[in-house]
């Protein structure tokens, strides 16, 4: 069965979904891991006590994960495997270790659109203050971004770096990751019918208790406007955009999504979402789609089931996976 999408012209089919206010749903919104963090939550006993109880649970889940794997956070783990893991082989708690080998799984099967190691040149870039690596930095560090030089030791659950210049950043998959155990933390307390979010990761669980979510996908140039809505239920939907981390220089848009190949900011896509089972995979693929562009990034998603795929490439144009039947124009 196709998905059926929604345009934004349909705005009465928004409003004829979205259910009067409950009293047993709950929302709030708050800054975390860098990011915008929404949860809603339904709840059949306890009324704003339980759904307050599972507002920190998943705040000190999103925390514990920012502590571990923040490469701006100097005693993360993932900072201190920075720091160590090209002089020696450094041990690492198996989560970390597991988020590490799924991220080199994505690598693999994007042919390296997908890689950490795009730290090495990546670490130079500060959006907020318009700063970018100059031309002799991207020579230097451009044959350090490659995930073949991450070795990993499963026995010793270890990992090493055969590259002095390499950086790894999960900035790409960490909030998916995220998203997922706070979504095991509320379903942990009993909860049946959830909605987390941190910046473009988003994951649901079950429906919006009789009917689907709606989720917007975000029009990339028109501010508050979606290009397409979709009904969901029980998946995790992830976007990357071009405008979300962003600075112009000479009528260029310097932005957060790396092109391994170049060590600049990817031209392909303003935004890829991408629909699937959890929001690990959705975050890591959405950044890949990003960066392959429509024609591979499409080829890449027909090939791997219950993962669908929207796409809007540099010049606006929406490109959809084969399972996802597109809004007809009225
Ligand atoms: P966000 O939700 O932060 O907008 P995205 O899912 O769009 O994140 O991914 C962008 C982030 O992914 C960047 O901020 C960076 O940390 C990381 N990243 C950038 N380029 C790559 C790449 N080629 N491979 C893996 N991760 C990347
Ligand atoms: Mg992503």
């Amino acid at each position: 069965m196709k998905k059926p999408l929604a345009l934004i012209s349909g705005v009465l089919l928004l409003t004829s979904f979205v259910q009067s206010a409950s009293a047993e749903w709950f929302s709030k919104d708050w800054n975390g891991m860098g990011t915008k963090i929404r949860a809603e939550v339904w709840v059949d006993e306890g009324g704003s006590v339980a759904a307050e109880k599972a507002f920190t649970a998943v705040d000190q889940e999103f925390d514990r994960l920012e502590a571990l794997m923040s490469v701006y956070i100097d005693s993360s783990e993932v900072s201190k495997v920075n720091r160590l893991a090209a002089k020696q082989a450094v041990v690492i708690t198996p989560e970390l270790f597991h988020l590490i080998e799924k991220a080199q799984r994505v690598s693999e099967l994007s042919g390296g659109a997908f890689d950490i190691t795009f730290a090495s040149i990546g670490k130079y870039y500060n959006y907020r203050e318009g700063l970018e690596p100059d031309a002799r930095q991207i020579e230097e560090n451009l044959p350090a971004i490659n995930y073949r030089w991450i070795e990993m030791d499963p026995a010793a659950l270890s990992i090493h770096f055969k590259d002095p210049r390499v950086t790894i950043d999960l900035g790409g998959i960490a909030k998916g990751y995220a998203v997922d155990k706070a979504i095991e933390k509320l379903a942990g307390l009993g909860i049946q019918y959830a909605l987390v979010s941190a910046g473009g990761d988003s994951r649901l669980m079950g429906d919006k208790h009789g009917r689907p979510w709606i989720v917007g996908v975000k029009d990339p140039r028109l501010e508050d406007k979606n290009a397409v809505l979709i009904p969901l239920e029980n998946t995790a939907i992830s976007t990357s955009g071009d405008y979300e981390r962003f600075f112009m220089h000479d009528g260029v848009r310097v932005h957060h999504i790396i092109s391994p190949k170049t060590g600049k900011s990817a031209e392909e896509s303003q935004s890829v979402t991408i629909i699937g089972p959890d929001a690990t995979t959705t975050d890591a693929l959405s950044t890949t789609v990003f960066i392959l562009g429509a024609e591979k990034g499409l080829e890449l998603i027909e090939k791997l089931p219950g993962i669908d795929a929207i796409i809007i490439d540099r010049n606006r144009k929406m490109h959809y996976s084969s399972e996802l039947q597109p809004p007809t124009a009225e």
